[in-house]
């Protein structure tokens, strides 16, 4: 952590979920602006201990393993509450379906709590599951949606779309300085080999020489974020003084699936073969993020980071901890 602090700042933050992927980035960039991360929480369902171990010496840095269904608080005063905790992966949160409504919904209910009692700002990480497998080819904030409430992804996708609306009604019933960003597929080091999603998949099973393993025929799309690029949109989002409804944060570069693999064997220079196994129930076709809203409400914030750069950079974390 040496050299982490490069700002003054004399606030205190939340941070659930931080001991995963995206979660262990955004305490980094915190702790860096100069913030007190005075509690991380994480349950360390997909979580890992290594992605947060540098920063355990730091005395602004405090981890609480604890699971957010159930209810905590916090000594002191609290100026912003980040909620990322909750299963990201398909293969992961439909390992126990309830649990992750539960996570999505008491989890927040919970933090939306504490942020009322504290009188601190909230971010939910909901996502770009909450357009299900959308009807319109670009995907902006008016859209509803298409989503199934009774299938195997309706755990992930209603849970956040209950959390939003616990957010939307903890803001007008008690006035809690809610902030709502919808994730679309974000990617980068410190994503776990055994996570499932696509982008580390891919790298992990070109990298062993295993068959990369596409679903259905490949043609399904996804516009693939680097991480960077969505830590910097968190940031904005909370400095933000009025933002209340959510925003679209993505990369609108869409790609097939298919053409991923075949960008991560060359970038690989891996010598393996593709595998086409079913495609899962209720799989988006497509998804590609309007952004216009987020560019102009974020100071002209545009993802800076494209696909290959990212890749280079996460093909590298992925040779290292192999
Ligand atoms: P991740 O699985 O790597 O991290 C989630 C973290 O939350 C893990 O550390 C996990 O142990 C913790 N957690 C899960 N349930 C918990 C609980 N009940 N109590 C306490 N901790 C719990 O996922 P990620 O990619 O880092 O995603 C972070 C957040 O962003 C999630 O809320 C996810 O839904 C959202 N999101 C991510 C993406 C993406 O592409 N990465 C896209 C859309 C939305
Ligand atoms: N996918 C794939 N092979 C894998 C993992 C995922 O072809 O090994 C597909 C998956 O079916 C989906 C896309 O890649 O069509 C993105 O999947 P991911 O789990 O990363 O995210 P999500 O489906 O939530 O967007």
């Amino acid at each position: 952590m040496d050299g982490m602090k490069t700002k003054e700042c004399n606030k205190r933050a939340i941070v659930a979920g931080g001991a995963g992927f995206v979660g262990c980035h955004l305490c980094r960039r915190l702790l860096a602006e100069g913030y007190a991360v005075v509690t991380c929480v994480d349950n360390f369902q997909t979580g890992n201990p290594d992605n947060i171990a540098r920063f355990r010496s730091e005395g602004r840095f405090r981890l609480v393993e604890h699971d957010i269904v159930e209810p905590f608080t916090v000594e002191g005063r609290v100026d912003e509450i980040y909620n990322l905790a909750c299963p990201a992966s398909p293969v992961h949160y439909q390992r126990n379906p309830v649990h992750t409504f539960k996570t999505s919904v008491i989890g927040s209910l919970n933090l939306l709590e504490l942020a009322r009692e504290k009188g601190a700002r909230i971010l939910l990480a909901s996502t770009s599951e909450v357009y299900g497998d959308p009807h319109v080819p670009v995907q902006g904030e008016s859209y509803w949606g298409n989503v199934n409430s009774y299938g195997l992804r309706s755990c992930y996708d209603e849970g956040k779309r209950g959390a939003e609306t616990l957010f939307h009604d903890y803001h007008k019933m008690y006035e809690v300085d809610t902030r709502i960003i919808r994730i679309f597929n974000t990617y980068g080091p410190c994503m776990s080999a055994a996570d499932g999603r696509v982008v580390s998949n891919f790298i992990v099973q070109a990298l062993r020489g295993e068959p990369l393993t596409v679903h259905g025929d490949g043609r399904q799309t996804r516009s693939f974020q680097y991480v960077d690029d969505l830590i910097e949109a968190i940031v904005r989002v909370m400095q933000d003084g009025v933002l209340h409804s959510p925003v679209n944060v993505g990369n609108p570069n869409e790609i097939t699936v298919k053409e991923l693999a075949d960008i991560v064997i060359r970038m690989t220079g891996s010598p393996s073969p593709i595998a086409y196994r079913p495609l899962p129930q209720d799989d988006p076709c497509r998804r590609h993020p309007d952004i216009s809203l987020a560019t102009r409400v974020l100071d002209g914030w545009q993802p800076a980071v494209e696909l290959e750069t990212g890749l280079a950079k996460t093909i590298e974390y992925f040779r290292a901890v192999q």
